[in-house]
């Protein structure tokens, strides 16, 4: 198999759904909010990713998204909501883009906004441990990813991986991470 092939993942049915995330997707559907979502991958750049997609989405017009459910429950409220959302907005914690690189093929690409954390805060590539960032730092580092992923969206202005001069981001592939997770 060459790296850059297809794969597919096969996941395990459930006939269950959440209680609260069925409430939560249908109400968050009706009021028209507008999907955030993160890679959440363990180390502290998914650490950061999933921080700053609980800031954006603290603002008025978003509200957060799970990933679990929209990957795994297909037939949940919640992952409905995120389907057909005009927008989605996506952050992942670095250029791997293990999110992205599933939820496009869930979610039209049109619909999707993708930013990668590491590319915008531009620090801890090469560390893994949540905790070799004090927690301060990495609330600071999430911020800063937060406030610029919001001020790009207020402009219309997509980051990576397909980022615009204008944005100020050199984009991902230049701050190579060794994270091979
Ligand atoms: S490798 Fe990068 S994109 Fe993938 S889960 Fe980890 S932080 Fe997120």
């Amino acid at each position: 198999m060459n790296t850059n092939d297809a794969f597919t993942l096969e996941v395990t049915g459930i006939d269950k759904v959440c209680a609260a995330g069925e409430l939560y997707g249908r109400h968050c559907q009706k009021e028209g909010k507008i999907p955030v979502f993160s890679c959440e991958g363990g180390c502290i750049k998914g650490e950061i990713a999933r921080q700053a997609a609980n800031m954006v989405a603290k603002n008025d017009d978003y509200a957060r998204a799970c990933h679990g459910e929209l990957f795994t429950v297909p037939h949940a409220d919640l992952a409905k909501w995120v389907r057909e959302a005009g927008k989605v907005i996506l952050i992942d914690g670095c250029s791997l883009h293990c999110h992205k690189r599933i939820a496009e093929n869930i979610i039209g690409k049109d619909q999707l906004v993708i930013f990668d954390a590491l590319s915008i805060h531009r620090k801890y590539a090469n560390l893994m441990d949540v905790d070799d960032v004090p927690e301060e730092e990495r609330k600071q580092a999430a911020k800063e990813v937060a406030d610029k992923i919001l001020a790009n969206l207020q402009e219309n202005i997509p980051c990576c991986p397909y980022p615009l001069p204008s944005c100020g981001c050199e984009s991902s592939p230049q701050v190579e991470s060794t994270c091979t997770t």
